[in-house]
């Protein structure tokens, strides 16, 4: 059994859980302890006790943490990209992808613990200045998703200990191997005891005992927007500071005038590759009449050109959907597009012959229309729309009309477009000539309305949420 990492100890637990491989349901990844109220409640007493002392330790300390975890990362990386592949199911060129993100991550933030913080501001009265200076927040509460299982972890763990805070840590129930690597790197750098825990197990144990302790300063959450709520109203009885990055319906918006390779390319990439489970896939295509034909030609044919299959072959592009219970979801929304009048163009297939792995074809849907619910509700799989719209104006119109804001794309050669779609389109990232997902490491990343709340994370912005800002007015 790969035990918790708590107050420095590794600790086996009465209950564990295996995680099987989506490419391959037959193999076994591993055994993973389950968490209980006690256990989790032990390490957020752990990371209360270590917190005076961390925070106080000097930032070149946090700056050689950071960094040894960089380089296990980098020196491990065949390895983790191939846990990741195994244990997610993206293809081994993602894994490999998403496991130099995690590293550079935990470089950045080594930096950022060297970089002056705070402001000397002249006072208003006389022989007094004031300092402004960050200081920690105290026990960080870390929650993630499956579909990125190593770097979101990383861009919430990286700035949390650069910026002095003591960290408990939830990874989602599908992916604690690639949780786990991270917690024996962590615990490999000699961090302090306690500084850093590892709590594996159901959200409805781990994360409810998190969200009830009075020692949480700080919840930052990825996943669901359904979960989110039930974080934020756990939350706001502490009243907790709270970062939240959930969901969203990211359009990208095809002009007349744009380049057809590059915007189909773009779409596919968007819409399909990490099979379509990432909160940037660009799920609604918004191509307007002009280019609407030929581009829809074109994305169906290689659409259909697609390789399906076992994330670590080579051959594969899109790898298998994560759970038997995210293909069912997929599945569903694929038959209420149809019966809402979508026409499946392509795709939508569960592919058969790979071992017993979650495989299915990328759907494309035409003729749908930005209120069926097939563009109104975040799908999270190989899923994709396209609506036509007359004109520009109508493409920034639908694209804006959505409960989500995450990010959004525009394809087009006019510079006129592109600056008026940047300044009105209602996200918090915008992609110009380039596909909704895929995304730098340290700049800030996070959105508006439902897919967003608090504020933003990565780069320098992560300071906003993992840190406190304190006024000192000073008479000498
Ligand atoms: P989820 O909401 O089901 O789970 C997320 C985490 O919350 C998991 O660790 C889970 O165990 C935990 N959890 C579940 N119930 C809980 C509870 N009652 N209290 C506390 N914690 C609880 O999400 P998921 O299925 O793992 O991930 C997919 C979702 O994540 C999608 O909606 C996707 O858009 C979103 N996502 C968003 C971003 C972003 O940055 N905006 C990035 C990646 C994924």
């Amino acid at each position: 059994m790969k035990p918790l990492l708590i107050d420095g100890a590794w600790i086996t637990t009465s209950h564990a859980e295996e995680n099987r491989n989506p490419s391959n349901t037959d193999e076994v990844i591993g055994l993973y302890a389950h968490a209980g109220r006690a256990e989790t409640q032990a390490a957020i007493e752990a990371a209360r006790l270590s917190f005076p002392a961390w925070a106080a330790s000097t930032p070149q300390f946090r700056f050689e943490i950071l960094n040894k975890v960089a380089d296990e990362l980098t020196l491990r990386k065949s390895e983790i990209a191939s846990l990741l592949s195994r244990e997610e199911g993206k293809t081994l060129r993602e894994g490999l992808q998403e496991t130099e993100r995690a590293a550079n991550i935990f470089r950045f933030f080594a930096g950022e613990c060297l970089r002056p913080a705070g402001d000397l501001i002249p006072s208003v009265r006389p022989d007094v200045s004031v300092e402004v200076t960050r200081e920690p927040l105290g026990v960080v509460g870390i929650v993630t998703p499956w579909n990125f299982p190593l770097a979101i972890p990383s861009w919430k763990i990286a700035p949390a200990l650069c910026y002095g805070n003591t960290v408990v840590f939830k990874p989602a129930e599908l992916v604690p191997g690639c949780a786990w690597v991270l917690a024996e790197i962590l615990h490999g750098t000699g961090i302090p005891k306690g500084v850093f825990n590892l709590v594996t197990g159901k959200g409805s144990v781990v994360g409810n005992t998190m969200l009830s302790a009075r020692d949480v300063e700080a919840v930052t959450f990825t996943g669901s927007q359904a979960v989110g709520s039930l974080v934020a109203q756990a939350s706001i009885k502490h009243m907790r500071k709270l970062q939240l990055e959930m969901g969203g319906k990211n359009p990208l918006v095809v002009l007349d005038d744009a380049d057809l390779d590059l915007a189909v390319d773009c779409a596919v990439d968007g819409a399909f590759y990490s099979t379509g489970q990432r909160c940037t896939a660009s799920s609604r295509l918004i191509v307007t009449e002009g280019i609407y034909g030929r581009f829809i030609e074109k994305l169906t044919e290689k659409c259909r050109g697609l390789t399906v299959g076992d994330a670590l072959d080579p051959a594969t592009d899109i790898g298998p959907v994560a759970s038997a219970s995210q293909l069912a979801t997929d599945i569903d929304y694929i038959e209420i597009a149809r019966a809402q009048g979508g026409n499946l163009r392509c795709g939508g297939d569960i592919v058969k012959g790979h071992n017993h792995g979650y495989f299915l074809q990328p759907a494309l849907f035409t003729d749908t229309d930005n209120n069926m619910r097939i563009n109104r509700e975040e799908v999270f799989g190989p899923v994709a729309s396209v609506i036509r719209v007359r004109d520009y104006e109508e493409a920034l119109a639908t694209s804006n009309d959505t409960d989500f804001g995450l990010c959004s794309g525009i394809m087009t050669t006019s510079l006129k477009h592109a600056a008026h779609f940047r300044r009105e389109s209602r996200a918090g990232m915008v992609m110009v000539n380039l596909p909704t997902a895929g995304v730098d490491y340290h700049v800030p990343f996070g959105g508006r309305k439902a897919s967003s709340y608090g504020p933003r994370e990565q780069g320098r912005y992560a300071a906003e949420f993992f840190s406190t800002v304190k006024t000192s007015y000073i008479r000498p």
